[in-house]
């Protein structure tokens, strides 16, 4: 039988480091695994100021972890705790902090190392959660209009039932992208890409992404959304995967209208590079919000999406630019971003073209017998 025990004796033997503090940000208590994660004797950090263990993290208004005596705490953050190595040297391993309030007597905060595999369960958890809300309203959405349709419908005229249907149908198209996606990604994540390559007019495919893009964003906004196309030469034919390659420009035409402002035109520019191996550089350039230069890495990677007001406003998975880059590697392409805050962004792919080299290579390995290579 569990034997009864104080708070004080709980947190003796909690693995996670434990600090007391008081509304002044006296530290009046920690625990054991505190001291092993600074290095030092928990006794002797009693009377100290929390913020000489623990570095003010960045960009959190947290008054505790700035040394202030009121204000309101950050409840869960990260931030640095300050490690003092046997040579008396001071480093910092970042941590992630968790605070609670013990009502009037002071704050009881938590501090566990942000590992890898933190980062990770983060990922997952923000992933959940941005999938089940991407779901869920859609669903609510086709229920409301299918419940209304059910109970009312014989009393409403026929343009609102017209409405009301269309919308059930746009909700359901917008589900099946979501779960082609998440398919698509999961495919990725299991490298199972079978690629069909051929010679595409990219003029031409661009311009069926675009109306394709257009007509969405016309039944969604009722504003014409202007896609300004240039292809030079306009016979350019690029060596990849036709369903594969649209699905890479569907994802960055769409992402340059959906991050920028309906009545700005997008430019989308395709240039055949000849003195670069034939390669054909095409830049997708918006006049959206932009992307902050640290992010920019960030974006490419699975489920990610920026912290801004646009991330409630649009509808997105953090998948799209993911997909985008692992298909346009496995095609022998290449996918980078630039972008100005408050100007815009400009997405580059850089894709092989089709030469009568690379067409001439691919027939004969098609049909070279196994072991020639
Ligand atoms: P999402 O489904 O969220 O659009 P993506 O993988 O396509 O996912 O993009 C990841 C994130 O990158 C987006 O959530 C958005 O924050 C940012 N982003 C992508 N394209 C643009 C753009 N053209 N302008 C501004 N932000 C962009």
């Amino acid at each position: 039988m569990l034997k009864k025990r104080t708070g004080v004796d709980l947190l003796q033997a909690l693995t996670s480091g434990a600090l007391v503090c008081g509304l002044d940000g006296r530290i009046v208590y920690a625990n054991p695994a505190l001291g092993r994660l600074i290095g030092a004797a928990a006794e002797q950090l009693a009377g100290n100021v929390f913020t000489e263990i623990v570095q003010p993290p960045v960009k959190v208004d947290c008054a505790l972890c700035l040394g202030l005596q009121s204000g309101d705490i950050s409840e869960v953050h990260s931030g640095f705790l300050k490690v003092f190595t046997q040579n008396g040297a001071v480093e910092e391993l970042k941590v992630k902090i968790k605070h609670s309030r013990l009502g009037e007597e002071g704050v009881l905060s938590l501090i566990d190392p942000f590992s890898e595999d933190t980062i990770l369960t983060q990922a997952h958890t923000d992933f959940v959660s941005t999938v089940s809300h991407e779901f869920r309203t859609p669903l609510t959405s086709i229920k409301g209009f299918a419940d209304t349709l059910l109970h009312y419908g014989a009393q409403l005229p026929d343009e609102e039932k017209r409405r009301f249907i269309t919308i059930i149908k746009d909700q359901a198209d917008r589900l099946i992208r979501l779960v082609e996606n998440l398919l698509a990604a999961s495919r990725l994540g299991a490298s199972r890409m079978d690629l069909s390559y051929r010679p595409i007019p990219l003029k031409k495919l661009l311009e069926k992404v675009a109306q394709s893009i257009q007509a969405k964003a016309l039944s969604k906004t009722k504003v014409q959304r202007v896609f300004e196309l240039s292809v030079n030469p306009e016979s350019i034919e690029l060596w990849a995967d036709a369903d594969k390659l649209e699905q890479v420009f569907i994802n960055l035409m769409d992402n340059a209208a959906k991050y920028s402002p309906a009545d700005k035109p997008v430019s989308v520019k395709a240039e055949y590079l000849p003195e670069d191996d034939g390669l054909v550089r095409v830049v997708v350039q918006d006049q959206g919000a932009g992307i902050p230069a640290d992010l920019l890495p960030r974006i490419f990677t699975q489920f990610y999406r920026v912290e801004n007001p646009l991330k409630q406003e649009v509808e997105g998975t953090g998948l799209g630019l993911y997909i985008a880059k692992s298909i346009t590697g496995a095609m022998g392409g290449q996918i980078w971003a630039e972008s100005t805050p408050g100007k815009g962004s400009a997405f580059t792919v850089v894709f092989p073209a089709a030469t009568p080299e690379r067409q001439a290579v691919h027939r004969h390995r098609l049909h070279a017998p196994e072991d020639e290579g």
